[in-house]
């Protein structure tokens, strides 16, 4: 007879099932536990038809204390939580571990919205009590994603994944958020998968269509160059702003293959235009974490023909902060090359100074959130000025955004702004639409214009 044959003993039977079904650090169930005990909740409520909800813990900013202090010290939180939750879940619910800092509960006892949210505050507030480390004091937040069955899953499954979902939704609306699934959500989910699938088609046949905005001297009006913005109109779904296309093109991972297309289209339309003109083209805060970025960059530019020296990036705070090694590097390679990187979107983000001395931009432009106040509020006026005097030393050129009437050019000249862009000097056109703008207010357009070339 094999070892393997041998009749197992009874004791390490149930010792080895109930191994299976113990997450070893915290001594909770794990995730097959909480699976079982949905599959039970789920058999025993098909003939009473009683809703029963699961919800997701996930400790916020939790890798930054295992990075900081180890991961022993890591491992004592986890263990701490797991005692205050396994102490405080209601008679009849389940608590398990899955992974990392993530916990999970069964309440059978919790049938519809206002109920999750109740918990879910019971379990934040238990959970935002300090933590013991010997020496010194922890404290941590949770997020929090519900389903409640059936609505949101038939089965274990599905019931996950929408609290997963849910959970994503708190997490993107800061720490220590609550979010039970609804049908609103499950609506989104869908109309986001939807617009996926046609942009993906519109990719394909490329159909996206760039605009150009025009950037101007404040001084003396001048055309300086042109901004591109992508446009998307679509024959079912209709006008697409690229604020909700271009993060769902990062969301779901195709980034990359849209502003390719992008730029490439961008370029050549630039290529028409007098050769003193620069073409300035939004970078997403994904690419500045793929190092394949600037050769990918550079590459289009001399497929088209079109001068890096003519090209300028503009980037934003979040997308430099989120994996700062890589758009070093990224910014790095594509200024060696000639491109020229501005700073989008200045005094909404983190905005940090140290950041402008750190990485090397030549531009920053200001938000027009500062900029549509500047006349009716004294705070933005200041901003304003600040940022002025203080890229003047730093030797950044600046351009103001969304510049909509006389006044307000006015008083950004008055304040030494040297660049301007705006509905006041032109709302984004396209390409053809550009060369007649450029006919019109481009002084020697057609005498030395490439345009005639
Ligand atoms: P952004 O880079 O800050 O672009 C400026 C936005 O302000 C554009 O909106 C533009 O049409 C609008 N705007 C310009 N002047 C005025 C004005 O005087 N008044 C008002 N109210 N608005 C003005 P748009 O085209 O809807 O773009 C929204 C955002 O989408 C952009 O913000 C940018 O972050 C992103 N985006 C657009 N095109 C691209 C692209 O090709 N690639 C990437 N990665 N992002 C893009
Ligand atoms: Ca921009
Ligand atoms: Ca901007």
């Amino acid at each position: 007879m094999k070892l393997t044959e041998l009749p197992p003993l009874p004791e390490s039977q149930t010792a080895l099932q109930a191994m299976a079904y113990t997450d070893p650090l915290t001594g909770l169930g794990n995730r097959y536990r909480m699976r079982d005990r949905v599959r039970l909740l789920v058999a025993e409520r098909a003939s009473d038809p009683a809703p029963f909800t699961i919800a997701i813990a996930n400790l916020d900013a939790f890798k930054p204390i295992n990075d900081l202090f180890g991961t022993e010290a890591g491992d004592e939180i986890l263990c701490q939580v797991a005692h205050r939750l396994k102490a405080c879940v209601p008679d009849g619910a389940t608590v398990t571990r899955h992974a990392g800092d993530e916990f999970a509960f069964v309440l059978p006892l919790v049938f519809e919205r206002v109920g999750g949210e109740k918990f879910g505050q019971m379990i934040r507030e238990v959970l935002s009590a300090p933590y013991d480390l010997g020496d010194r004091n922890v404290r941590l937040s949770a997020s929090f994603g519900l389903a409640i069955h059936p609505f949101a899953g038939e089965d274990f499954d599905s019931l996950l994944k929408s609290a997963e979902t849910a959970l994503y939704r708190s997490k993107r609306r800061g720490r220590g958020q609550i979010t039970v699934y609804s049908d609103d959500i499950a609506r989104e989910m869908k109309r986001a998968t939807q617009l996926e699938q046609a942009l993906r088609n519109a990719i394909i046949s490329d159909s996206i269509d760039v605009h150009f905005q025009p950037i101007v001297s404040l001084g003396n009006n001048a055309i300086l160059g042109f901004e591109a913005l992508a446009r998307w109109n679509d024959p079912d779904l209709g006008f697409i702003s690229p604020a909700v296309f271009v993060p769902l093109a990062e969301e779901r991972g195709f980034i990359d293959a849209l502003s390719e297309a992008l730029l490439r289209k961008a370029a050549e339309a630039a290529l028409a235009w007098p050769r003193e003109l620069f073409l300035s083209f939004n970078l997403s805060s994904a690419q500045l974490m793929d190092p394949n970025t600037s050769s990918s960059v550079l590459a289009i530019l001399a497929r088209v023909g079109f001068d890096p020296h003519r090209l300028e990036l503009e980037i934003t705070e979040t997308a430099v902060m989120s994996s700062t090694e890589t758009a070093h590097q990224i910014i790095g390679d594509l200024r060696v090359a000639g491109v020229r990187i501005s700073l989008d979107d200045f005094g909404t983000g983190q905005s940090s100074l140290g950041r402008l001395r750190d990485f090397a931009f030549d531009k920053v432009k200001i938000d027009r959130a500062f900029v549509s106040r500047i006349n009716t509020d004294r705070a933005s006026e200041h901003i304003i000025k600040a940022i002025l005097s203080m890229c003047e030393g730093l030797d950044l050129k600046v351009v103001a955004e969304g510049i909509e009437n006389r006044e307000e050019a006015e008083k950004l000249r008055t304040l030494g702004c040297g660049m301007g862009q705006g509905y006041y000097y032109g709302k984004p056109v396209d390409g053809v639409a550009t060369l007649r703008y450029l006919q019109e207010h481009y002084y020697d357009f057609g005498e030395r214009g490439s345009a005639r070339d």
